[in-house]
């Protein structure tokens, strides 16, 4: 059955044709710089790549392309008789409404359309990928898949704030979470490979946003994010925790607006704010360089990385597998080294070499003496993505 995988964001979209429920990859790619004379479509399949760059006014000139592409006999992605079944959506907000998978219907997108509120930056370019996929693609079957979902197990002593109750009551103000998608299918991925479901475990998620996730049972029970993807960990640009009093001092004291706080605290610090690098590559080579800056910024990531895995391993009174994953979790020895120094206490301690040396899939990490199973598991949120869809039409 094949599945088409959509990431609607501001100014692109990403997708991956996938045969299901084999996974087979048929081709990736995105468009981006929607609505600017110079956007970029670009596709890749086994044998063929396409990569050109022209005029897309709007999502819908952009999702064409695509489908153009899909069916276009040239790169023979589709084998006569074959079309698309069902199109899964990435939706980043799901409210409390969502905890799985839906088809989409009326009531599904004036959902996510009155969820636009507490994500502006996403819903609302989710619902467009949605309408406009619909539009292009009306034999198959729609799909949303929330990135909050996976979080909707977390216990309300967890994902409240101690704020007045009528804040949650009236305006839902809670602990949602994100990444979700990736930390559940990271966490299925452990329980396939050890062959049961691992009682405590914690999946870092550590890319351009980071987040961290106590899975108890198979089950998230606490998370990083909260009402908004902000807080916890510190990312490439986002600061993760800081203390409120901070915003307000900003805004009282040092006279900026609440926007421009808002853009400090999401786009100019993390890594960013404290090097001047965003990607963690460039933080690395200037650390080995001995320049103070990168070296205290990646200190300041694994301690903070470290105190939640303390709390998380705290709630669920102890743990039995720690897992690395996406762009940094996957990549950086450096990272995962500087997260497990000195927590043998918990019974954390890393090999080197295997550190350094991972191979492909899922990797082991702990040396022989270590009580804790550390594992490398890639991400792949939109294989996730497919397998829900596949799962809901059959
Ligand atoms: P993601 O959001 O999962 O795509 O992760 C993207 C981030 O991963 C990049 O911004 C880099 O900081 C980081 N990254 C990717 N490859 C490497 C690598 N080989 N070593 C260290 N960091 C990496």
């Amino acid at each position: 059955m094949l599945i088409l995988v959509l990431n609607s964001g501001s100014s692109s979209i990403k997708f991956q044709l996938l045969d299901m429920p084999s996974g087979e990859l048929r081709c990736s790619g995105l468009v981006e710089r929607i609505g600017s004379p110079n956007a970029r479509f670009y596709l890749k399949t086994k044998d063929a790549e396409v990569d050109i760059k022209k005029g897309l006014a709007d999502h819908k000139k952009g999702l064409a392309v695509i489908a153009d592409s899909l069916m276009d006999p040239k790169l023979d992605l589709l084998q006569a008789g074959e079309q698309i079944r069902g199109v899964g959506h990435r939706v980043v907000h799901g409210g409390k409404v969502y905890s799985a998978t839906v088809r989409v219907n009326k009531a599904v997108k004036d959902k996510i359309k009155e969820l636009a509120s507490l994500a502006p930056l996403h819903n609302p370019n989710n619902l467009l990928g949605i309408v406009v996929s619909e539009e292009l693609f009306p034999e198959a079957t729609q799909v949303a898949v929330f990135d909050t979902a996976f979080h909707q197990s977390i216990p309300e002593k967890a994902h409240r704030y101690a704020i007045p109750n009528s804040f949650y009551d009236k305006y839902g103000v809670r602990v949602y979470g994100f990444h979700g998608t990736s930390h559940k299918y990271v966490s299925e991925q452990v329980a396939e490979y050890l062959g049961k479901i691992p009682s405590r475990m914690i999946t870092i998620h550590l890319g351009n946003g980071c987040s961290i996730t106590a899975v108890k049972d198979g089950k998230s029970i606490d998370h990083s994010l909260g009402f908004g993807p902000s807080n916890g960990l510190i990312m490439g640009t986002r600061s993760g925790d800081i203390d409120h009093s901070l915003i307000f001092y900003l805004i009282e004291e040092l006279g900026y607006s609440a926007k421009e706080v808002n853009q400090i605290l999401v786009g100019e610090s993390g890594m960013y704010g404290l090097t001047g690098f965003k990607d963690l590559r460039d933080i690395q080579k200037a650390a080995a360089k001995g320049d103070r800056k990168s070296l205290l910024a990646l200190d300041m990531m694994n301690y903070r990385i470290q105190k939640f895995i303390g709390a998380y391993a705290a709630i669920m009174n102890g743990l039995d597998v720690l897992v690395f994953t996406a762009g940094i979790g996957e990549n950086s020895a450096l990272v995962r080294e500087g997260v497990c120094r000195n927590m043998d206490y918990l019974g954390i301690k890393i090999d080197p070499d295997r550190n350094q040396n991972p191979q492909r899939g899922i990797w082991e990490l702990q040396s022989d003496d270590s009580r804790i199973k550390i594992l490398i598991v890639p991400t792949n949120e939109e294989l996730e993505i497919a397998r829900q869809t596949y799962r809901l039409l059959q």
